[in-house]
């Protein structure tokens, strides 16, 4: 890898971006491929896909509790930084946003792909480090050879190393199982009840014993939480 593309990821992790994946679309599985195609994205093999996630509360430290100049703060955030460190480092050139967006591109399997994201009861994935306090933040696409970063050894998922498995005992719906899928019907309809202790969080989640050091702060928390009910709420009301 070069200076500057190195400087660049060095760059975006002092903003908070401590995940960081450059992929080229060759790399990829048949139905991962099949599954860009289907969102009409270009996946030439010239081009490169770079993908910003976020574990625990660095980048929200980042934002130093400004929420307050958008709609959606931690999307512009993210997008502001894929233009700065394509323009300030990586040699400039179109950055093509495929996430945050209207594209529903397919960012579980991106994230299984470049190892972030495994398997888990909760209804989306779990790292080996952060346990469930991550997040997808950005997915672009640019013209530029930069160097592919994903390792494409799988560590598994810890959940097959977790004995007691707590998140089931402490989901109150029933919804989190094991060897059957995720019951997200029983989850939203428990949410969605006159003061439900799911509200504006997920006890499963806060009871998993993986990633406990990078667990979100409780104003984090309730704003990931709140937001997350609302846009129940309102497709209940579609
Ligand atoms: S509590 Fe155990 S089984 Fe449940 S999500 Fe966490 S690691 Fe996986
Ligand atoms: S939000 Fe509540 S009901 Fe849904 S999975 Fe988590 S603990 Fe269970």
């Amino acid at each position: 890898m070069n200076l500057s593309q190195q400087r660049g990821h060095e760059w975006l992790a002092t903003q908070g971006f401590n995940l960081q994946a450059v992929m080229r679309a060759d790399q990829w599985p048949q139905r991962l491929r099949q599954s860009m195609e289907d969102c009409q994205v270009n996946i030439e093999s010239s081009r490169r896909f770079v993908m910003l996630g976020a574990g625990g509360r660095l980048l929200w430290e980042q934002l130093g509790g400004d929420l307050t100049d958008s709609d959606h703060p931690l999307d512009t955030f993210s997008v502001n930084a894929a233009g700065r460190v394509v323009t300030e480092y990586w040699g400039g050139g179109e950055v093509e946003i495929l996430y945050p967006g209207p594209i529903p591109v397919p960012l579980q399997q991106l994230g299984m792909f470049a190892g972030w994201s495994h398997v888990s009861p909760l209804g989306f994935g779990i790292n080996t480090e952060f346990g469930t306090w991550f997040a997808y933040r950005a997915l672009f696409a640019l013209d530029n050879p930069l160097q592919e970063t994903v390792s494409l050894a799988s560590q598994g998922t810890p959940c097959d190393r977790c004995v007691e498995k707590p998140c089931r005992s402490a989901c109150p719906a029933g919804a989190v199982r094991w060897h059957k899928s995720f019951d997200l019907g029983r989850c939203v309809s428990h949410r969605l009840k006159s003061a439900s202790s799911c509200a504006d969080r997920c006890h499963a989640r806060l009871a998993c014993p993986v990633g406990q050091d990078w667990r979100y702060g409780e104003d984090q928390l309730v704003y990931h939480g709140q937001r997350s009910l609302a846009s129940l709420q309102v497709r209940r009301e579609e």
